[in-house]
């Protein structure tokens, strides 16, 4: 890929420039690996996802609110246009509501660029990226990229509040790079303490960046990590409407940071944001009620589920987001496999975890139907079945397990 001979001039130190260049020739085969990847990879075929029940996405059945659907349509006469200004504007909104300045937060479409970019700009060789494990595979994916190290550290606790560990994610940290915390974490849906969170960003070595992906931060209780950014740390936090925003497929998202961090994501461009995710994000943000609304029918659907399954007899994670793990006692990808062929398509596993399958908490329409399937599947055996084949796709090319 073409480097450029003034990296300063993009907003990369001299030092970050060399590390990311290090890593440039093994970016070129690697795409920014998101959700929608891995949710594929694991699927038995492209599937339609208008056909069965997808629960293995992350995604909100509920999609965008209405104020969103509205704002989208009205915006669309003027799809001539590039509308920067709205860029700025909706930028300036979420920043006046968190108690930020306008230079702390980037929009982006989703927060799958900024994770990715973050990851790459801030490690290298000898600059590696810490992350939990079952962790969300994403920013292993970029430290790949980029030709670093992925240090992975057990959650503690697995049978039990299953957090990040990060008294041992800071003793593996030996040297600066990226801490990666992901909170509420996903595939777990379980929530590190903010004393923890806080120890993880007073004692990171320094140089690091603690990267806090808060894409389900909106459906727990817990608190908010953007008082770090407030504080001026080397905090970099990631939200994205994707989760309880139901825009996943509209593509929003923020990094929130300090501009120094920040403007070292230049160095991959500033492009310019569909109109329609910016009028639905801006909608949303303006809806008053809509995170006390979803979190409640999420998390109500959320509670049912783990009751029904915890009353048959099953572990779950005790996760406060859209998403749970369930340990069936199996191989997981044998349960997968299952319940692909009854036409409704759990998440995948995570390599520590080989028994349990993450569910994405659907509709209580799907959500039944889920329970029905997995009794059945359950009452029998499950030995020896794997996913009917499909095409390769463009992901397969480079899917393998990151060890
Ligand atoms: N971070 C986490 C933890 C996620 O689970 C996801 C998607 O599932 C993302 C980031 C990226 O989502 P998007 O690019 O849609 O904002």
């Amino acid at each position: 890929m073409q480097i450029p001979l003034e990296p300063a001039c993009n907003g990369l130190s001299r030092r970050s420039f060399f590390r990311y260049a290090a890593g440039a020739s093994a970016l070129a085969s690697l795409p920014i690996v998101t959700e929608a990847h891995l949710a594929m990879a694991a699927r038995p075929h492209f599937a339609d996802p208008n056909k069965g029940i997808h629960i293995d996405a992350n995604e909100n059945p509920l999609g965008p609110s209405d104020a969103a659907r509205q704002a989208m349509i009205d915006i669309v006469p003027r799809g001539g246009r590039y509308l920067m200004n709205l860029q700025e504007e909706v930028e300036a909104i979420f920043a006046k509501q968190e108690g930020l300045a306008p230079e702390n937060v980037r929009a982006f479409a989703g927060s799958s660029d900024p994770l990715h970019f973050t990851v790459l700009v801030n490690t290298s060789a000898d600059h590696p990226l810490v992350v939990a494990d079952p962790g969300y595979e994403a920013p292993m994916w970029a430290a790949k990229a980029g030709g670093a190290p992925v240090i992975k550290v057990p959650l503690a606790d697995a049978k039990g509040t299953a957090k990040h560990d990060i008294k041992a994610m800071l003793a593996a940290a030996t040297s600066p790079g990226v801490i990666y915390i992901c909170n509420p974490n996903n595939p777990t849906g379980t929530c590190t303490p903010r004393e923890e969170i806080e120890y993880a960003v007073g004692h990171a070595p320094k140089g690091s960046v603690v990267l806090i992906d808060e894409a389900y931060i909106h459906l727990c209780d817990e608190p908010r990590s953007l008082d770090f950014v407030k504080e001026g740390k080397d905090v970099v936090v990631l939200r994205t409407f994707s989760k309880l925003y139901g825009m996943a497929g509209v593509r929003m998202g923020f990094a929130i940071g300090k501009p120094e961090l920040l403007k070292k994501l230049d160095y991959f461009g500033d492009n310019s944001l569909p109109i329609t995710a910016l009028a639905a994000a801006k909608a949303s943000l303006l809806d008053a009620d809509l995170v006390t609304t979803r979190k409640k029918i999420i998390g109500d659907v959320r509670k049912d589920n783990l009751t029904w399954l915890r009353s048959q007899g099953y572990a779950v994670t005790p996760s406060e987001s859209n998403c749970f793990m369930l340990d069936t006692r199996r191989p997981g990808k044998e349960v997968m496999a299952g319940m692909a062929a009854k036409e409704i398509f759990i998440g995948r596993i995570w390599p520590a975890w080989p028994t349990q399958v993450r569910i994405t908490v659907g509709t209580p329409t799907e959500m039944m139907a889920f329970q029905k399937a997995f009794t059945e599947v359950m009452s029998g055996s499950t030995a020896g079945l794997t996913m009917p084949d499909r095409p390769a796709r463009r992901v397969d090319r480079t899917f393998t397990e990151i060890a």
